[in-house]
C-alpha cells in the first residue's frame, strides 16, 4: 500500500456528524528540537475550539504526551484527549497501570547513558520512558540497545518507536483501542470517525477507524501505511483545519 501523500488523496470535507481525532506532534505541531520546544499558534486553538463546538465536543488529542502536558500546551482549551499512546484518557485515568518500582533504576541508567552523548532527552513521563536523539543521531543506536536490555528489568513492558525516538511503554494498550473506547463514550457514539496522525503508533489509529468505514489520514510520507489519505505536513493540517472550521462554523468571525 502506497503511502505517499501525493498519491493519497486529501481528506473529504468535514461533516458535523464526525468524530476527529487528532494526534499532536507531527500532525498538528511541527518538530522542535525538544519536546518543551514546541509552538502552538493561536490560529490553531480558535480553530480547535471553533471544530469542537462545531463536532458538538466530539474532537480529541489523541498523543504520546501526558494529558496535563496536553492541556497547558493547549490552553485555554481542555479537550477530550488520550495520552501517552492510549495508556491514559480523560475519562479513565490510566488504563490499569501502575509504573513498576524498577522504572526508577531503569531511568536513572538511561540518564547516565544519555550524558554520555550531547543533546540526548531522556524524558520522564511517570509510567513511561521517552529517548530522544533528534540532536544526537550518533546515540540511536546505543539507545536501542540500552532500551531491549531494559524490557528484562521491565515485566509487561514493550517498545514504541516513533520519530528520533524510542519510548518504554506498559504492552497492551494502543491508540487504537483508546479512540474505539472513545468512541464508545457519550458525545462520540454513532459518529463518523476520522484520523490524522504522522508516526507508526498512529498505525493502531488508522486500522481502528478503517474497520469502522471512518478516514484514516497519515501526515509526511512512510512505507506500508494502513492510513488512506494523506496531507504533507503540519502545516497542511493547520489549513486543513483552518478550511474545515470555516466550513462546518462560518459564523464565526473574526
Ligand atoms: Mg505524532
Amino acid at each position: 500500500m502506497s503511502a505517499d501523500p501525493s498519491r493519497l488523496p486529501p481528506p473529504p470535507p468535514p461533516a458535523h456528524d464526525w468524530a476527529l481525532f487528532l494526534d499532536v506532534d507531527g500532525t498538528l505541531l511541527d518538530f522542535a528540537p525538544s519536546p518543551d520546544g514546541v509552538h502552538v499558534p493561536a490560529d490553531l486553538i480558535d480553530d480547535l475550539r471553533r471544530l469542537h463546538d462545531a463536532f458538538g465536543g466530539a474532537l480529541a488529542l489523541v498523543s504520546g504526551r501526558r494529558l496535563e502536558t496536553l492541556d497547558a500546551l493547549f490552553a485555554p482549551l481542555w479537550l477530550p484527549a488520550i495520552g501517552l499512546h492510549g495508556l491514559q484518557r480523560r475519562d479513565g485515568g490510566f488504563a490499569g497501570h501502575e509504573a513498576p518500582r524498577e522504572i526508577a533504576s531503569v531511568l536513572a541508567a538511561a540518564r547516565a547513558l544519555g550524558a554520555k552523548y550531547p543533546g540526548v532527552i531522556v524524558e520522564d513521563k511517570g509510567i513511561t520512558i521517552a529517548l530522544h536523539w533528534r540532536n544526537a543521531p550518533a546515540a540511536e543506536e546505543p539507545l536501542h540497545e540500552f532500551a531491549s536490555s531494559a524490557l528484562i528489568e521491565l515485566p509487561g513492558y514493550c517498545l514504541q518507536p516513533g520519530h528520533d525516538v524510542l519510548e518504554l511503554r506498559p504492552d497492551g494498550h494502543d491508540k487504537g483501542d483508546a479512540i474505539i473506547a472513545l468512541l464508545q463514550s457519550e458525545g462520540f457514539r454513532n459518529r463518523y470517525p476520522v484520523f490524522i496522525g504522522d508516526d507508526l503508533t498512529d498505525e493502531h489509529g488508522f486500522e481502528a477507524v478503517n474497520a469502522r468505514h471512518g478516514i484514516s489520514v497519515l501526515v509526511g510520507m512512510r512505507a506500508n501505511s494502513a492510513a488512506r489519505h494523506g496531507l504533507h505536513d503540519p502545516g497542511a493540517v493547520r489549513a486543513w483545519l483552518r478550511e474545515a472550521a470555516r466550513l462546518l462554523a462560518p459564523e464565526a468571525v473574526r
